[in-house]
């Protein structure tokens, strides 16, 4: 249920109000932006009366929200939600763009590929360091030594980290990640999704392979009901039957979630198609789309990769797009890098 209050709605008013909802066992949020004043609640509020609401002197109208997801929901909180990450905004246009290795491989790959990205204009860095793997055979990333390296990388270019965490007993590794990245894989590992609720790192949610928007926003509203107000979604294409890139990319999901929900959302062409060559169309397509950033996968020396080698670009492409990137979005005041 939302309760819209009306402009100039008296301070003791609201609080009275904000008692009276809780004391029924109901959580409030409270979203004041520039054009409206708005009371979320939830729990069950099938028992409250809205046309008792809507008499009360300070309130304007009372909508009941049928949607399951509430937190995430754009009917909570009308305005964009940005997410800050150690001084670079995510949402409402800032257009960020993430780059870097598939996993962390050494000291000398993390950091090269880091100078280069942030060079041409990157505002975060990502590499695995926990690697979920298809096959137990394959690389299943450095771990913990990973964090490490990437943590050097961040202190040689001052860029903010982001990186997958695959078990919640791993979160005691990720103090000074400034993203965790919730893998398409553990999107609905609903413990995880728990546990980053109560904790206040900023998470990158990817899509799962096969989940709905519906579901995909459902894991958001698990971390967002914890208390932690700072998520962003990213399209990471599904599965479809379609065989000729790895996944299908749902660019049509940016715009969907954009009038759905009020948090960021960027996308991940790499894994979207697996496919270098589609990278620069994609991204392109994103900022038509009207996505905050995009998550992209740049390695040194793509062909010796331990992980995703055939989608990653180097940086000298990443220069290129990054250069079209920097053409096409208008920043107007808000910053890029
Ligand atoms: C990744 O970002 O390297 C990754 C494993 O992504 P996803 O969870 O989208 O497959
Ligand atoms: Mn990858």
């Amino acid at each position: 249920m939302i309760i819209i209050l009306k402009d100039g709605a008296k301070q003791e008013q609201i609080q009275s109000l904000v008692q009276n909802i809780t004391n029924r066992g109901l959580t409030v949020h409270e979203s004041i932006g520039s054009q409206s004043h708005i009371l979320g609640v939830i729990g069950d509020t099938s028992r409250v009366d809205t046309q008792t609401i809507i008499n009360l002197e300070c309130v304007s109208d009372v909508k009941r929200v049928s949607e399951p997801y509430k937190a995430v929901n754009r009917k909570f909180h009308p305005e964009d939600t940005i997410v800050d990450i150690s001084g670079r905004k995510v949402g409402e246009g800032y257009f960020n763009m993430i780059a870097g290795p598939c996993s962390v491989e050494s000291e000398e790959q993390i950091i090269e590929v880091a100078k280069r990205v942030k060079a041409s204009g990157a505002s975060m860095l990502r590499g695995g360091a926990y690697k979920p793997r298809t096959s137990p055979y394959a690389f299943q990333g450095l771990k913990q030594e990973g964090i490490k390296l990437l943590l050097a990388a961040k202190k040689e270019t001052g860029l903010p980290i982001v990186t997958e965490l695959t078990n919640i007993m791993n979160l005691k590794y990720f103090d000074e990640v400034d993203v965790i990245q919730v893998g398409a894989r553990n999107m609905q590992n609903f413990d995880m999704l728990y546990e980053l609720g109560h904790s206040n790192k900023p998470i990158l949610l990817k899509r799962g392979l096969s989940s709905t928007i519906e579901e995909w926003l459902m894991s958001a509203e698990y971390i967002m009901s914890g208390g932690n107000q700072n998520v962003i979604l990213c399209e990471r294409g599904i599965r479809t039957y379609e065989t000729a890139t790895r996944n299908t990319f749902d660019i049509s999901a940016v715009p969907i979630l954009k009038r759905l929900s009020h948090l960021p959302i960027i996308v991940d062409p790499s894994h979207a198609t697996g496919k270098t060559w589609l990278v620069e169309p994609l991204v392109r397509a994103a900022i038509g789309a009207g996505a905050d950033g995009a998550m992209i996968e740049v390695h040194n020396n793509p062909s010796c990769a331990l992980c995703d080698g055939a989608q990653s670009i180097t940086p000298d492409t990443f220069d290129t797009i990054m250069k079209d990137v920097k053409s096409r979005v208008k920043f107007e005041g808000k910053i890029l890098v």
